[in-house]
C-alpha cells in the first residue's frame, strides 16, 4: 500500500456491494447546486447497474432558500426517502444545513463531509452593523469534527476559487466524495461532464480532481489546527463590533447580468447599476460588510472582503 493509499484509508468507503441501500443525502441552498450533485450520483449509480431512487426538494428555487435531495441506490431500492439516522454519507454545501440535517447521519458510521462555507439568509441576520456576529451557527468546524467521527471539513468555495473557478465548489465536494465511494474516476468525469455546460468541463475536471486530491490527503490533527487556528482568527466569532472592521466589495464584472437584485436588497443602499447595466459599489463608506449582495446574488459576481487587525477573509 503506498502513502496515498494508506491515507485514503482514512476514509472510509461505502461498500456498492452492500446487500442494503446506499443512503446518500445531499444538502444546502439554492443556486449552489445541490441538485447537480445528486443527479451526477444518481445517474452515476444507475450507469454501474444500480437500482436507484432520488427525491428531492427545492425549497425556495431562489438563491439561499434550503434545497435537499435524497439519493439510495443498490441491488434493489423501495423507499425514495432517507430515515432519520439512516445516511450513510451526508454531503453539505453549506455549514449550517448540514448541522441541521446531521440527525439524519448514522451516528456510529456515517461520514459527514461539509463546505464550511456560511450563507446566511438575509432576513436571519439579527444585526446587520459593522463587525457584528451573525448568530447564524455558533458551532465550529473544530466542535463539529469533534463529535462527527467521520467528518470532513473543506472550504470547497476558498479551493473552487483558487482554481479559478468559484462556481465550481460543488463539483470539488464530487471529488471529497468520490472518495467514500467504490466508483471508478473516469465514471465520474465522464458524468460530470454530462451535468456542466461543455466550456466547463475542463474546470469542473480540476475542481473535481482538487476536492478528491484533497479528502486523499486529509488528516485529521492537521484539520483540526489548521480550522482552530482559523476559528480564532475568523472576525465573525468575535464580539467586538469596533469599527476596524473594513468591508471591501469585488465585483466581477464579466458575470453580472444587471438583475438589479444587489441594488434593490442591500440595506445601506450602497449599490447601484451602471449606464452598461452592471452593478457598482457608489457609497463604500456605507457598507456595513453584511454580505446580503453576495448572498443573493444569483451569479456570484460579488465577493465581500472583510478585514480586522490585518487578518482578511
Ligand atoms: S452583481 Fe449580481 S445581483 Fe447585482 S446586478 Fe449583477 S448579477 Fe444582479
Ligand atoms: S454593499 Fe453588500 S455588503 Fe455592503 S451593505 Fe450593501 S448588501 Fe451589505
Amino acid at each position: 500500500m503506498n502513502n496515498r493509499e494508506s491515507l485514503k484509508a482514512d476514509i472510509p468507503a461505502t461498500s456498492v456491494a452492500a446487500e442494503r441501500p446506499t443512503n446518500v443525502l445531499i444538502v444546502g441552498v439554492g443556486g449552489q447546486g445541490v441538485i447537480m450533485v445528486s443527479k451526477v450520483l444518481a445517474s452515476l449509480s444507475q450507469e454501474l447497474g444500480y437500482q436507484v431512487k432520488q427525491s428531492e426538494v427545492h425549497g425556495m428555487a431562489k438563491r439561499g432558500g434550503a434545497v435537499f435531495s435524497h439519493v439510495r441506490f443498490g441491488s434493489s431500492v423501495f423507499s425514495p426517502t432517507i430515515l432519520e439516522g439512516d445516511a450513510d454519507i451526508l454531503v453539505a454545501l453549506e455549514w449550517a444545513e448540514g448541522l441541521r440535517w446531521l440527525p439524519y447521519l448514522n451516528q456510529e458510521s456515517g461520514t459527514f463531509i461539509t463546505d464550511t462555507q456560511h450563507i446566511i439568509p438575509p432576513f436571519a441576520c439579527r444585526d446587520r452593523g459593522r463587525g457584528a456576529v451573525s448568530g447564524y451557527t455558533r458551532e465550529t468546524v473544530p466542535e463539529v469534527m469533534d463529535s462527527v467521527t467521520n467528518s470532513f471539513a473543506l472550504d470547497a468555495a476558498e479551493i473552487a476559487t483558487e482554481l479559478g473557478v468559484p462556481k465550481a465548489s460543488n463539483t470539488v465536494l464530487l471529488g471529497a466524495l468520490s472518495t467514500a465511494l467504490e466508483f471508478p474516476v473516469a465514471a465520474w468525469k465522464s458524468v460530470i461532464s454530462k451535468f456542466v455546460p461543455s466550456k466547463t468541463i475542463e474546470a469542473n475536471t480540476r475542481a473535481f480532481d482538487a476536492g478528491r486530491e484533497w479528502a486523499l490527503s486529509f488528516d485529521r490533527e492537521t484539520q483540526l489546527k489548521d480550522w482552530t487556528d482559523r476559528t480564532k482568527q475568523d472576525p465573525e466569532k468575535t464580539t467586538d463590533s469596533s469599527a476596524d472592521v473594513v468591508s471591501t466589495l469585488e465585483i466581477t464584472e464579466a458575470w453580472c447580468k444587471g438583475c438589479d437584485i444587489c441594488v434593490k436588497f442591500c440595506p445601506e443602499r450602497c449599490l447601484a447599476m451602471d449606464a452598461r447595466q452592471i452593478a457598482i459599489l457608489t457609497h463604500p463608506d456605507r457598507c456595513t460588510g453584511c454580505r446580503i449582495c453576495e448572498w443573493l446574488c444569483p451569479d456570484l459576481a460579488i465577493t465581500v472582503h472583510t478585514s480586522k487587525n490585518n487578518i482578511s477573509t
